[in-house]
């Protein structure tokens, strides 16, 4: 299924044809009845899985079933910040290995996704937290993970815009990775249906998954609300909605749902291209493209699936960015969402086998999944297509059963 490549030659044909000539970037076709493989939901990490299956596998009869629109889920909803400095060894591999494919993302898919390095800080603001980064600094070393602790007067020289001597917590420092940053949240998942759909995977929205099937311990379909489909394997890919999907099959996971919200001013002048999370005072914060700044908050001290934000977070947020960067007191906020998250005990994801056989999960990444996409898709593909993934491996969901888990709760960098 060839499709014309993006191009700035294609940029300047078209201008000279009145844009007629564009296709469409994936096409809409109607379920088949039958696929090798069915991945529910059309978020990055559900088509990152398809992509690799058919890339790294060659398996393309496969179908991504979306209930509402792709990327549609947290995947559009989210901050966009990328980073790989997590503690725990299992969790740099992934996350680095999902920071490389990024930086070649744009070439690999031919989709610009508009992936932005710039820099990320996570500043030191008490004596714990401090101990706590450069505990992570000498681990990301070890690991191959280039990331370094840096002064108050480094800080200060990247982001003009702070201060650093906070009213309540002055900034000590600053864990840093400059080869963190940002990408355009949905150009990834435009951009992998786009390679999909080019490889003549079904990709299928508003059609809601409403019951899994299985015989004999294996499974063999789903019902959906444009009928039921069979398949050979099944991937869950649906971050918040993991325990409703995992109920109609017929087993548990150990995942929380929480709503988990961010909100943008309007736009001004560029003023801050770095990004930067302050986890003590409990703010994040980067400027768009657009010239809005970017504000990501915490998540709701309760379960729910209610998809949008509460008014005290954007208060709390709000009082915490104004007091580390004082210049934001006079703008106006523009819009403000949230997206349930999938949170499980330790902070860190699951890329498992399921009790059904031919059931397999990938799900967990909570409050930080936008940045683990491609390194997620690579693993769960590999999953899936070979039954074992060194990637993957130690994110079982039978972890909590035997007490593995794998820690992530300071690194996530999100109160919850
Ligand atoms: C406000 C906010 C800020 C965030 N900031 C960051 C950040 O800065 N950096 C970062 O790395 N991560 C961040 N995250 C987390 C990140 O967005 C998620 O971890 C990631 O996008 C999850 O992707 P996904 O593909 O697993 O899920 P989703 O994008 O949610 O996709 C799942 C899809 O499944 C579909 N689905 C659900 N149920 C069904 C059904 N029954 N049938 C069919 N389809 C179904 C949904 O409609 C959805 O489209 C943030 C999240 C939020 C909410």
């Amino acid at each position: 299924m060839a499709m014309k490549r993006y191009s700035a030659f294609a940029v300047a044909r078209e201008a000279m044809s009145y844009h007629l000539g564009w296709e469409r970037a994936w096409r809409s076709p109607q379920p088949k009845k039958k696929y090798d493989v069915i991945i529910i939901g059309a978020g990055g990490h559900g088509l990152a899985s398809a992509y690799y299956l058919g890339k790294n596998h060659g398996i393309t009869n496969v179908a991504i079933i979306e209930k509402g629109w792709l990327g549609g889920g947290n995947t559009g909803r989210n901050t966009t910040i990328i980073r790989s400095n997590y503690l725990q060894d299992p969790s740099a591999a992934i996350y680095n290995k999902a920071l490389s494919l990024y930086e070649t993302m744009s070439q690999d898919l031919n989709y610009n996704v508009m992936f932005s390095p710039r820099g990320l800080l996570m500043l030191g603001q008490t004596e714990h937290e401090v101990r706590g980064y450069k505990r992570t600094v000498h681990a990301n070393n070890l690991q191959g993970v280039s990331t370094e602790w840096i002064s108050p007067e480094r800080v200060k020289k990247l982001v003009p815009i702070i201060n650093i001597d906070g009213p309540r917590y002055p900034v000590l420092g600053a864990l840093y990775q400059a080869r963190g940053g940002t990408a355009r949240h949905d150009a990834v998942a435009w951009g992998y249906a786009r390679a999909c759909s080019a490889m003549g995977m079904d990709v299928i929205q508003q059609c809601e998954v409403t019951g899994v099937r299985s015989e004999a311990g294996k499974v063999v379909g789903i019902d959906t609300t444009k009928g039921a489909i069979d398949c050979d394997k099944l991937g869950v890919v649906v971050a918040g909605h993991s325990s409703l999907l995992a109920e109609m099959a017929g087993f548990r996971l150990p995942i929380e749902s929480l709503a988990l919200q961010a909100l943008v001013s309007e736009p001004i002048k560029p003023c801050m291209d770095v990004v930067v999370m302050a986890n003590t005072v409990h703010g994040y914060m980067s400027q768009s493209d657009k010239g809005e700044m970017v504000i990501g908050g915490g998540t709701d001290g309760f379960n729910n699936y209610t998809q949008r934000g509460s008014f005290h977070h954007i208060e709390e947020t709000v009082r915490a960015l104004v007091e580390t960067f004082p210049m934001i007191s006079r703008l106006k906020m523009l819009r403000q969402w949230g997206g349930i998250v999938d949170m499980t005990g330790d902070r860190s994801p699951l890329i498992s086998k399921t009790p059904v056989e031919n059931i397999f999960v990938n799900c967990g990444w909570g409050t930080g999944g936008f940045k683990s996409i491609p390194g997620s898709g690579w693993a769960m593909a590999e999953l899936m297509a070979k039954g074992h993934s060194p990637l993957a491996e130690e994110f079982s969901m039978y972890r909590f059963r035997e007490g593995k888990f794998i820690d992530e709760s300071v690194a996530a960098g999100v109160a919850h």
